[in-house]
Formats: structure tokens, sequence, C-alpha cells
């Protein structure tokens, strides 16, 4: 069995972040995986209907809600990309994504603290999060190795 990845679209080049740069991931395994037809992008910020560019946002750790650097409540939009991604998922059984860290939708180990001020604490983003309580195993630029060892095991 040839695993798909579901991957941060900001990862392969797109113009989604919310700052509007383009950051793509450099990496072997990456253009290995895209050569093989595996990676399948999604930005789930945007798929919930945020723009880019976008007002930076963060988890506030009291209420678990979404909110943008003005105050904005942004959680609904982030909801929302978090049921696209997993229904990319089922669609198509996917058991791995490989998502960026720290986001507050794509991070899996730490994210912003809410403060706005550059403080990251343990943590996962909100897709992250909907993924793994639906089995989906979530790894990050920081431990592509692992996802590398994983992928085609029937083991999982
Ligand atoms: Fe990249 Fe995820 Fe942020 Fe979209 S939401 S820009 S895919 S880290």
């Amino acid at each position: 069995m040839q695993d798909k990845i579901l991957v941060s679209a900001c990862f392969l080049g797109k113009k989604v972040r919310y700052n509007g740069e383009v950051k793509s991931l450099s990496n072997q395994l990456i253009t290995q995986w895209q050569q093989e037809g595996r990676l399948m992008a999604i930005c789930p910020e945007v798929e919930g209907g945020l723009p880019v560019p976008r007002s930076p946002a963060e988890i506030n750790r009291n209420s678990g809600k979404v909110f943008t650097c003005d105050g904005t409540d942004v959680s609904e939009a982030f909801y929302l990309g978090a049921q696209r991604a997993l229904a990319l998922c089922q669609q198509f059984n996917i058991r791995f994504a490989l998502l960026k860290e720290s986001s507050p939708s794509c991070g899996s180990a730490t994210i912003y603290d809410g403060s706005f001020n550059g403080s990251k604490v343990e943590g996962a983003g909100v897709t992250t999060t909907l993924l793994r309580k639906h089995g989906i195993h979530v790894f990050s630029e920081k431990n592509l190795s692992e996802l590398a060892n994983l992928i085609d095991s029937p083991a999982l």
C-alpha cells in the first residue's frame, strides 16, 4: 500500500501564509514524495475562508478559541478548515499528515501562547487536534524522518 500524505500547502510553496510570503520546505523527501504523487496539499485557514494576507491569529489558552491580534474571533473559520482537512483524509484514506510546526492550525508539538509576543508553549493547532482525534498521525518538518519510517507500513 502506498500511503498518501496530507501536507501543509505552504510547504509546497503555495502563497497561503498569513503574511502572503512564500516559504516552501526544501527537502529531498518532499521532492521524492511529490514525484511519487503522495502529497495532498491543503491550507486549512484558506479552506476555512480566510484571505491571504490575513491578520496573524493565535489560540487563546483559556477559551481554546482562536483570535487575531486585533481581537477578532476567527474560530469558526479555523474549525471549518480543520473539518475540510479531515474530510480530505477520509476521502483518500490518508493516515499521515505533515503539517507546519507552531501554526495555530497546523502545529503538532508547539503553538504560540495566545499573547502575540512570540512565546510558544506545548500544544497543537486546531487541524492537528481534529486529525489526531480521528486517528491520523501528524508530523512536522522537525520529524520528517520518523514519518518516512512509518509510511507504507501495514502495521499502523
Ligand atoms: Fe501553512 Fe497551515 Fe498556516 Fe496554511 S494554516 S499557511 S498550511 S501553516
